[in-house]
């Protein structure tokens, strides 16, 4: 087998005890239309592909590829898609996946507001990431580690961090430690394309410089007294804001 390729962020599970815990945590059955991102050499995908009729993998190293495909799939099927996840059309074929991996922790975010883009076609994901990464995608309003990557999330998902992974677990071991998360696609509605798109351009404005005031991040889009009026105290730092506040303020800039 070769070498683990630190650009493609290979840290592969090594301990049954933790494989065993995720599995259980995804609780796959066999009618699930389950897609794999990242399977590697195979520590999850084999398990997964014991409780599924059908298992989707994306893999970007083509040196794997091989490997996963000798799997040993019995009646089941294995499908290898030999890509780059960041380039994988969720809503190509119209089937609702579950999506689940032990990701490359440095495509993380880009991946995460990839999926984002697709969740119409998602039922669900289960995630390995770095624990600061789940920490932020599951913090609350007022929380430190509440930003940009919580408030996207959180407006289109609810997120559960279910637990923490030490590096040991993984060969070679990462320099973090790493955290288990659930995602659930909220079904309240969908905001138009246009609000959308402002939404998303108020939250990473308002997030460009954490420790100021709302007023100053947001200078180029609404003055002081116009955050005033919409209820919103303008000395707030961008941490105090819920998403109800980013919501209100990108439908103000839409007017
Ligand atoms: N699932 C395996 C495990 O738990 O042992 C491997 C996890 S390893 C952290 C991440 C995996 O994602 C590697 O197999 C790596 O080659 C793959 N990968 C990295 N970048 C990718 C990308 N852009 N698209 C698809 N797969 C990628």
């Amino acid at each position: 087998m070769q070498r683990p390729r630190k650009r493609f962020g290979q840290n592969f599970l090594v301990d049954a005890n933790t494989i065993h815990d995720l599995v259980k945590a995804i609780d796959p059955k066999a009618g699930d239309a389950l897609l794999e991102i990242g399977p590697g050499r195979g520590a999850l995908t084999q398990p997964l592909l014991h409780k599924v009729r059908r298992l989707e993998v994306v893999e970007i190293d083509r040196d794997l590829i091989q490997h996963l495909q000798k799997l040993d799939a019995g009646e089941h099927q294995l499908l290898v898609h030999q890509c780059d996840v960041l380039q994988f059309d969720f809503s190509a074929d119209g089937i609702h996946r579950r999506v689940v991996g032990n990701l490359p922790y440095n495509i993380s975010t880009p991946l995460l507001f990839h999926l984002l883009d697709h969740l119409e076609y998602i039922q669900d994901m289960h995630f390995m990431l770095q624990k600061e990464v789940v920490d932020r995608m599951c913090a609350s309003v007022g929380d430190r580690a509440w930003g940009r990557l919580s408030v996207m999330l959180q407006s289109k998902c609810e997120t559960q961090k279910l637990f923490e992974i030490s590096a040991d677990k993984f060969s070679p071991a990462p320099k973090v430690t790493s955290g288990f998360v659930r995602l659930k696609p909220l079904q309240a509605a969908r905001l138009t394309p246009t609000l959308e798109a402002d939404f998303a351009r108020v939250v990473k404005t308002a997030f460009a410089h954490p420790r100021k005031t709302l007023a100053n991040n947001l200078k180029s889009m609404l003055d002081s007294a116009a955050l005033a009026n919409l209820g919103i105290d303008p000395a707030m730092r961008p941490q105090q804001l819920d998403i109800d506040a980013f919501r209100t303020i990108a439908r103000a800039i839409g007017k």
